[in-house]
């Protein structure tokens, strides 16, 4: 039997998180989450069979990786997740940087991401509560609109939920330019969210406008764990699209994923 590491790491404690491995897949996990009863992690590039380059654990992108690699990386990530007597069933969807919400009522309906070659349904984030279905998402834009359905369906309060955002491209990294940097002007008034680093650019903390935008959606501030990692900086552990593409060509995809266990 392999056996699971923990992997202690002060700044990453601090903040709620820590990382988990086992045959040589690494995931970051948040431990207030997984506290509260809910199975849960952050994907990164190691211990997969993707040529991105050799060994990364690409979790999506049908268009650019074989659906053997995928899937079997898929496989490998959730083993992570194992414990239960029953597997966990992958809800995914096919990205696409809208704010579309998919709610999955039980097991069948989260299959086939799984079975299928390909996320099938289009769809930005996922919400479920429903025991052994792993959701998984690959974007973090949508916490409200994911945020307004749950308070729908199932009544959540804010102020009870528990959040945790993930590795994404830091302040330190992610340069946007004038339109970016208006609209969230106008959509953040009052939030010094830029540094400016040339004519025209400047380098936005999308981190600060998620918490921003939760916190007035009604969510605690001590709830809401954030990884101290960019994606950018750490493209030892994570796959940077905004890095990787124009070296590389092909860029393989994390994936985020949280579930209830079953009872
Ligand atoms: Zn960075």
């Amino acid at each position: 039997m392999p056996i699971e590491m923990i992997i202690s790491d002060k700044e990453l404690e601090q903040a709620g998180f820590y990382w988990r491995e086992l045959e040589g897949v690494q995931a970051l996990i948040c431990a207030p989450l997984e506290k509260a009863g809910f199975a849960n992690g952050f994907s990164t590039r190691l211990g997969g069979t993707s040529p991105m380059p050799d060994g990364a654990l690409n979790l999506a992108g049908f268009n650019e990786d074989s659906a053997e690699n995928i899937l079997e990386n898929r496989r490998r990530f959730l083993k992570l997740f194992a414990g239960g007597d029953a597997p966990w069933a992958l809800a995914g969807c096919w990205q696409v940087h809208g704010s579309a919400v998919r709610l999955i009522n039980n097991l069948s309906e989260a299959k086939p991401a799984e079975d299928a070659r390909g996320d099938t349904v289009y769809c930005d984030a996922i919400v479920s509560n429903a025991p052994g279905v792993l959701a998984g998402v690959k974007l973090a834009e949508v916490a409200t609109k994911a945020l307004a359905r749950m308070t729908a369906e199932y009544q959540s309060n804010p102020r009870e939920v528990c959040v945790a955002i993930g590795p994404a491209a830091g302040a330190c990294c992610y340069e946007v330019g004038t339109d970016v940097i208006e609209a969230f002007r106008n959509s953040f008034p009052g939030q010094n969210l830029f540094a400016e680093t040339r004519m025209d650019h400047a380098c936005i903390d999308l981190l600060r406008a998620n918490r921003a935008q939760l916190i007035s959606a009604g969510v605690n501030q001590n709830r809401i764990n954030i990884a101290p990692l960019c994606t950018m900086c750490r493209t030892d552990l994570f796959f940077s699209y905004r890095r990787e593409k124009t070296v590389q060509g092909k860029v393989g995809r994390l994936m985020s994923v949280i579930g209830r266990k079953n009872e």
